[in-house]
């Protein structure tokens, strides 16, 4: 398993799948001529076998992250591959068998013969030696049996230490590498389908007075609050982040600007209703607030491009007396927009 981790690069997939065809030619070779000959190389074989295995479940799965939901992971992929080597052993396991019946009849048929002394040993040494090939398919079949299972067992903690590397231990939401990948997934999405994005970040106003006077601990509580108003302000489609310090990111896919700035003036608004006080002082901390700048992606426009504009209206929010949500006017969206570009070039 060592090993496994060590060959983590990024070569990965086209040289296991290489190594899984060698050993699967080695395979039928040895059923020729191995055990005698090169006692141990079926082991290393399946030694290659293994690490390329696991190059393949370990690279695949970091790289691929961001793989659309619904496609094979890649602990069904290793698994399917490992049941396949597994179901491959069990067959040569059946025709060793098989063969040494067929030895084994050929043996009496020769002793039936006076003279046939000679051959009847060769036969004798070749069954001997067909019992130490079957015995140690049996263990190699066993061997991989245990590999699977420890495939399956790192495949399972690497996608949980992922699961974790990408939330927020305060706020319990998605963190900023989180967030690096959901906005990029999404941009793509938002581009090949034609379909509305809408970005917002919430900040809360005058955050840093309120760990002056109540402590970081209020503060962190105050912060998974608000987090948990975000998530349950937000449609189901909707991603929420901890964008840094203060600072939420709403991803809105399929959201029109006006459903965006909707969803940011309905968060706005319940926690400007809420009154809080410290548990279990009763110590009054009163009303917070949160000023949001929300944008819609616009044709040809760069990630950074939409969080540059999305951050000035957050800006201009603070700017303007804070606990408001600015977005972009209707004005200042450009008049050709990507769809009907798109459909006027379909037309020409
Ligand atoms: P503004 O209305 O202009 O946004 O004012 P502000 O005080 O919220 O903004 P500022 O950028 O001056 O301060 C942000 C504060 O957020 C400072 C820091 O103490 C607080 N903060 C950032 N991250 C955390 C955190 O993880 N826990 C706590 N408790 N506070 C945090
Ligand atoms: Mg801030
Ligand atoms: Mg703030």
């Amino acid at each position: 398993m060592n090993a496994l981790l060590l060959l983590r690069s990024q070569l990965g997939t086209a040289f296991a799948l290489g190594v899984v065809l060698l050993s699967a030619i080695a395979l039928a070779a040895l059923r020729l001529s191995f055990p005698a000959e090169v006692p141990g190389l079926e082991l290393l074989l399946f030694g290659w076998l293994g690490v390329a295995l696991g190059r393949l479940t370990i690279g695949g799965r970091l790289s691929d992250s961001g793989a659309a939901k619904g496609s094979p992971g890649a602990a069904e992929k290793v698994d399917h591959i490992l049941r396949s080597v597994a179901r491959l052993l069990q067959m040569h396991l059946t025709e060793t068998d098989a063969f040494s019946e067929r030895l084994r009849g050929a043996s009496d048929r020769l002793a039936e013969h006076e003279t046939s002394e000679p051959v009847n040993e060769i036969v004798m040494a070749l069954i001997d030696d067909n019992r130490q090939m079957r015995d140690k398919l049996s263990n190699l079949r066993d061997q991989l049996e245990e590999s699977r299972l420890r495939v399956l067992q790192l495949q399972y903690n690497l996608e949980r230490s992922e699961e974790e590397g990408m939330r927020d231990v305060v706020t319990a939401v998605g963190n900023r590498r989180f967030f690096e990948t959901a906005f990029a997934e999404e941009l793509e999405k938002a581009r090949t389908s034609g379909q509305d994005f809408c970005l917002a970040l919430a900040d809360l106003d005058r955050f840093k007075l309120v760990n002056d006077r109540f402590g970081h601990l209020v503060g962190d509580g105050l912060l998974r609050l608000f987090a948990e108003i975000l998530v349950q302000n937000v449609r189901g489609q909707d991603r929420v982040a901890r964008f840094g310090g203060e600072e939420f990111a709403v991803m809105l896919p399929g959201a029109g600007l006006s459903e965006a700035v909707e969803a940011a003036e309905r968060i706005r608004r319940v926690l400007e209703s809420k009154q809080w006080t410290v548990e279990p002082s009763g110590e009054r901390v009163g009303k917070i607030t949160v000023s949001f700048g929300v944008a819609k992606l616009r044709a040809d426009e760069t990630g950074a491009d939409l969080l540059r504009r999305v951050d000035g209206h957050l800006y201009d929010a603070k700017a303007r007396g804070r606990n408001r949500v600015v977005a972009e006017r209707p004005e200042d969206v450009p008049p050709v927009s990507r769809r009907t570009r798109s459909r006027r070039a379909a037309s020409v």
